[in-house]
């Protein structure tokens, strides 16, 4: 399959047509933004560890009844997906506390959850993805109710598939931040990446951060805890 004309380029990917209107092409850069754009890099190779860990996971949820937007990897930053419409939440769960969690309620990291948690935040750059409940979703129109409880309950079986998996590598999911799309038919797939980008990953023994928050607070290593990630996930 070949890229046709570009339809949009955000942050981290463009995205691409193709000669069938079901299906785009995922192209995955290096670029790295955080603190809501403020910051911005290049990791290198992370495009290429993005683009195959995502591809490598969503399958595996595929093999566990959750289905996804994932077509066919075409190389090492390419991939056939599925065209879907996004819907406008960024869908965030949690089983340690970290980030934003940690900063808004005033807690400390490392907080380990009898439950997880599920937070929506509206996918709106200008508005600073303002965090929302399902009231408010639904009152904006962003999802009906039905595609909200689903939202929720893909989002927790995608947690218990990736927390038992990271664990049998060695990594703490900490927390991480899905996004959904709807196909031509109206139902509802699961999209976007799974990476060190969207994920905090922390090793099972040190706790030694593995993922994007090492460029988000210039810790260094930026470039190594994607290569550990990606050795411990793809061998
Ligand atoms: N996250 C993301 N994109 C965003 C915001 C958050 O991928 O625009 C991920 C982030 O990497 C982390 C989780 O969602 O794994 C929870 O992030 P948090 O709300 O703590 O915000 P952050 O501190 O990452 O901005």
């Amino acid at each position: 399959m070949e890229k046709a004309a570009q339809l949009y380029e955000g942050k981290a990917k463009k995205v691409f047509a193709t000669a069938d209107p079901n299906y785009v092409i995922v192209s995955y850069k290096d670029d790295a933004t955080a603190l809501d754009g403020l910051k911005k890099g290049s990791i290198a190779g992370k495009g290429a560890i993005n683009n195959r860990m995502t591809n490598f996971l969503m399958q595996l949820l595929e093999k566990q009844g959750v289905p996804t937007h994932f077509v066919r990897e075409l190389n090492d930053r390419e991939t056939v997906v599925k065209k879907v419409s996004i819907v406008p939440l960024e869908v965030i769960v949690r089983n340690i506390s970290a980030g934003h969690f940690a900063q808004r309620y005033g807690v400390k990291e490392g907080i380990v959850f009898a439950e997880p948690t599920v937070e929506f935040s509206y996918k709106n750059d200008d508005l600073h993805d303002p965090l929302l409940n399902d009231s408010h979703a639904l009152a904006l129109g962003l999802a009906t109710k039905e595609e909200i409880a689903q939202i929720k309950a893909m989002a927790l079986k995608v947690n218990e598939t990736l927390k038992a998996y990271f664990a049998s590598i060695g990594v703490k999911l900490v927390d991480f931040k899905l996004e959904f799309g709807r196909l031509s038919d109206g139902s509802l797939v699961l999209a976007d990446e799974i990476s060190p980008d969207t994920c905090r990953f922390w090793d099972a023994k040190t706790n030694e951060k593995l993922d994007k928050d090492r460029f988000r607070r210039d810790m260094g290593g930026v470039e190594d805890a994607y290569q550990e990630m990606m050795r411990r996930v793809l061998g």
